[in-house]
């Protein structure tokens, strides 16, 4: 684990290069979002990226999310859930984060829907999209997509903000080049197309390792983890 100390440097190396990569692609680097991926990472730790300038902090686990919550660790900024979503723990997420950018499923839609309409909210969630159809991953088919936007219409208490995906581990970030143009592209198709309670105002793609070129290619939530916290330990 790198030292506390360290994490105020990352943050600001990340933000650095998100800024040039932006400027390089004539984009206004204030468009994009930077999410702290705080998987494994303490409180005290998920508080030192916030000091140090994160704009959002994104868990993976609820359990873990709750904990940390509960001490505080994201005062500050708005908390959002990037990991796997099982329909049992939809009950702790709405309502808590402000947005869910890991929707897989029409079921999960309709699961958060129905929470959070009984809790008198609605609910801002993204579509994952498999974006390199990889067996392993979880999320819509580019071709499941039109579908799960007509089901998210009808829902009384959902509201789709665009789309997220994880492209397959590549060796260098340029090979994930194609799989951030095709999301933009569905991002932008999608986002001409009029439904009810949708609207294509976010595209969350990029990590650690290939944040710049997804911002290159019009990201503008970035979810970084270890470029800001150091490896993790493995469980
Ligand atoms: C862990 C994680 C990240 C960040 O990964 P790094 O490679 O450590 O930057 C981003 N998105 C999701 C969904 C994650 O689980």
């Amino acid at each position: 684990m790198i030292e506390i100390t360290e994490i105020a440097k990352n943050v600001a190396v990340v933000k650095n290069e998100i800024a040039r990569a932006a400027r390089d692609a004539g984009r206004d680097p204030s468009e994009i979002r930077l999410v702290a991926a705080t998987k494994m990472n303490d409180a005290e730790r998920v508080r030192a990226a916030v000091e140090a300038g994160v704009d959002i902090c994104g868990e993976n686990r609820v359990q873990e999310m709750l904990e940390k919550n509960a001490l505080g660790a994201y005062a500050g900024v708005p908390l959002h859930f990037i990991g796997h979503l099982q329909k049992n723990k939809v009950r702790q997420v709405v309502g808590l984060c402000s947005l869910i950018h890991s929707v897989d499923s029409v079921s999960l839609l309709q699961e958060i829907s129905r929470v959070a309409e009984k809790r008198g909210c609605v609910q801002d969630v993204l579509l994952e999209i498999n974006i390199g159809a990889e067996e392993s991953k979880s999320g819509f088919s580019p071709e499941e997509l039109e579908n799960a936007l007509a089901q998210a219409a009808g829902l009384p208490a959902v509201r789709v903000c665009g789309l997220m995906a994880i492209p397959p581990v590549c060796e260098t970030p340029e090979e994930n080049r194609p799989f951030f143009l095709k999301m933009k592209k569905l991002f932008v198709d999608n986002g001409q197309k009029k439904y009810d309670n949708v609207r294509m105002d976010f595209l969350s793609m990029g990590m650690s390792g290939d944040y710049t070129e997804a911002v290159r290619c019009g990201a503008n939530l970035v979810r970084v983890g270890s470029g800001i916290f150091g490896p993790r330990q493995q469980p």
